[in-house]
């Protein structure tokens, strides 16, 4: 087998492996979808773009199948072609759903070299059992002029962490189980008479000083600049670069 090597495994009905085989390295970003509450944070949080300006955020290497336009019946799907391994969605990742691993160690080397700071984590458990924590802060606003309480009910069913509620005819949001993510927003654009907007106004707080990948990063999550830009490809690069270093190793010097 030529080195470097990527494949997708399914190692069991919810569980995927995204595997970067080198030679002396092994990197595996782990999903499982048992755990997923189909955030969206991951999508935007992945710094691989090819362009800024052309539809940055369809390019990006994680995603849902159709944000990816790739064939799949999983709620999340990763292009190991575009997929660099650095942990971004896995440090963001509300339902610790993601996970990293170098040589069968789980790592988040962006955190270790205090590119990415740590959250202060506030874990909640959902009905099932599954955690879920906070990873911004700020404020959702829904508005409906909708009278059907079925059709209320089914757009409270889409959030995925059981903050949303019908009261007295209208819909409720609430703000401790809210992890104002990208999920209820989206489906709304297929509800003719519910509308939602979710302000994300920063950060949780968060322990240590990040580098310069964190501005990129908070920039692109929060959406900050008007539309939601990637992080250039430069950054990119070097953010690449970085992984290698970090591992010791070139990619150039393990192809054979
Ligand atoms: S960030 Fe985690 S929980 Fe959210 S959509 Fe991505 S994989 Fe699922
Ligand atoms: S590991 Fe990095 S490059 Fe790969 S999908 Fe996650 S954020 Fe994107
Ligand atoms: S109510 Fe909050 S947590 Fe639920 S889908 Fe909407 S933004 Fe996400």
């Amino acid at each position: 087998m030529s080195l470097p090597a990527k494949k997708t495994i399914e190692v069991d009905e919810n569980v995927t492996h995204y595997v970067y085989k080198m030679l002396n390295h092994e990197m595996i970003l782990e999903y499982d979808e048992s755990k997923c509450v189909e955030c969206g944070f991951c999508h935007r949080v992945c710094p691989v773009t090819v362009s800024i300006y052309d539809e940055p955020i369809k390019k990006t290497a994680i995603g849902t199948p159709e944000e990816m336009r790739m064939e799949s019946d999983k709620k999340i799907v990763v292009d190991t072609e575009k997929c660099i391994w650095c942990g971004c969605c896995t440090w963001i990742c509300p339902g610790y759903t993601l996970k990293l691993y170098i040589n069968d160690e789980k790592r988040l080397p962006l955190v270790e070299n205090e590119s990415l700071p740590e959250f202060h984590e506030e874990v909640r458990e959902l009905e099932n059992g599954n955690k879920v924590r906070k990873v911004v802060d700020g404020s959702i606003k829904i508005s409906s002029e909708e009278k059907d309480k079925k059709i209320l009910e089914q757009f409270a069913d889409e959030c995925s962490v059981g903050a949303l509620s019908v009261e007295n005819g209208e819909i409720k949001a609430d703000r401790k189980k809210c992890i104002l993510c990208f999920k209820c927003s989206k489906a709304a654009e297929n509800y003719k008479n519910i509308s939602v907007k979710v302000f994300r106004d920063r950060f949780m707080d968060v322990k240590g000083e990040p580098g310069s990948v964190w501005n990129a990063i908070m920039q692109r999550v929060l959406g900050k600049v008007g539309k939601v830009k990637g992080i250039t490809s430069k950054r990119q690069n070097k953010l690449a670069d970085a992984m290698m270093r970090l591992l010791g190793k070139e990619t150039a010097e393990e192809q054979e």
